[in-house]
């Protein structure tokens, strides 16, 4: 079983209320494939959301509690964050899952690339805190652009 991105499914969880429809993870999800998942719900985010980025670090960082997710507007939303890798992680326990296709650049599914803490569109090496939390315990992360690679 793979972990997917809901957002990528086509579930409207994204910040501004939308999705990012990828056809290729919806298509895991149809054949009963995957497990749609979105870590900011899951962590009591509701939707639509102010947008949020890791600030000054990375997922690890931020739960190594070296560093902090921090909305557009100033405030802070580590625990929710915290709270939605945790409960992203038991679901992937749950199901056995082994593989994460997440999506990219998110603060929390984002795989080797984040935006970086300025809310510029500027990207910088890192995860975001599930696909942190889901790498270390085992789970191959990869994202939708490498997926369909
Ligand atoms: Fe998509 Fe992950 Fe953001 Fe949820 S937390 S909207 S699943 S990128």
């Amino acid at each position: 079983m793979i972990l997917v991105s809901a957002c990528l499914a086509g579930v409207n969880c994204k910040y501004n209320g939308g999705n990012s429809l990828d056809d290729a993870v919806a298509g895991l999800v149809a054949n009963g494939m995957a497990i749609p998942v979105c870590p900011e719900q899951l962590g009591g985010c509701p939707t639509p959301r102010l947008k949020a980025e890791i600030s000054g670090g990375t997922g690890a960082d931020v739960l190594d509690g070296k560093c902090r997710v921090i909305r557009e507007n100033g405030e802070d939303a580590t625990e929710e964050f915290i709270r939605g890798a945790d409960e992203a992680l038991k679901i992937a326990k749950l199901a056995c899952v082994r593989k994460a296709v997440l999506k990219s650049r998110s603060p929390s599914c984002g795989c080797g690339k984040i935006y970086d803490g300025t809310f510029s569109g500027k990207l910088t090496n890192g995860s975001g805190v599930t696909a942190e939390l889901l790498k270390r315990n085992g789970i191959d992360v990869i994202t939708e652009k490498e997926y369909s690679e």
